[in-house]
């Protein structure tokens, strides 16, 4: 980590907070060269994480972007990018108790992720739970 700024590498962390709900941990940090500080945001990054699909079992890499892009697809009618970040960090978490290891690999169910992404959009908007189930031509009942 260095500073955006000065891109000095001498940094104090100034407060510190952690959110266990979203598993995330929120610094505010000083440069102790330039004196300005920034916020970071530290979290889970799901890059080892693979997609189990269909009877044959094939597997396919998860891309936190690509969920990214169906949720704010599904939730266009908000209007609202925020939300819809929020949201995918969300489901993540919610997924992440149904991630199994495989060799070097974690491995979700594609089934169990649609699950996940669905009773997170629907307790937060049915509209958006109905769309992405449609996107995704997957059952859904209201
Ligand atoms: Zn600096």
């Amino acid at each position: 980590m260095e500073c955006p700024y000065c891109h000095s590498p001498k940094l104090d962390v100034v407060n510190s907070r952690k959110n266990a709900r979203e598993q995330f941990v929120w610094r505010r940090r000083r440069c102790q060269e330039c004196g300005l500080a920034f916020t970071t945001h530290e979290r889970f990054f799901l890059d080892d994480l693979v997609i189990v699909r269909g009877t044959n079992k094939k597997t396919y890499p998860y891309h936190s972007s690509e969920l990214l892009a169906k949720v704010s697809h599904a939730c266009d009618h908000l209007h609202s990018v925020d939300k819809t970040v929020w949201l995918v960090r969300t489901i993540e978490t919610s997924f992440m108790q149904h991630v199994t290891p495989l060799k070097d690999k974690l491995v979700i169910n594609e089934g169990i992720l649609h699950k996940s992404v669905l009773a997170v959009l629907s307790g937060y908007d049915k509209v958006s739970a109905i769309k992405y189930a449609a996107q995704e031509n997957i059952p859904f009942e209201v």
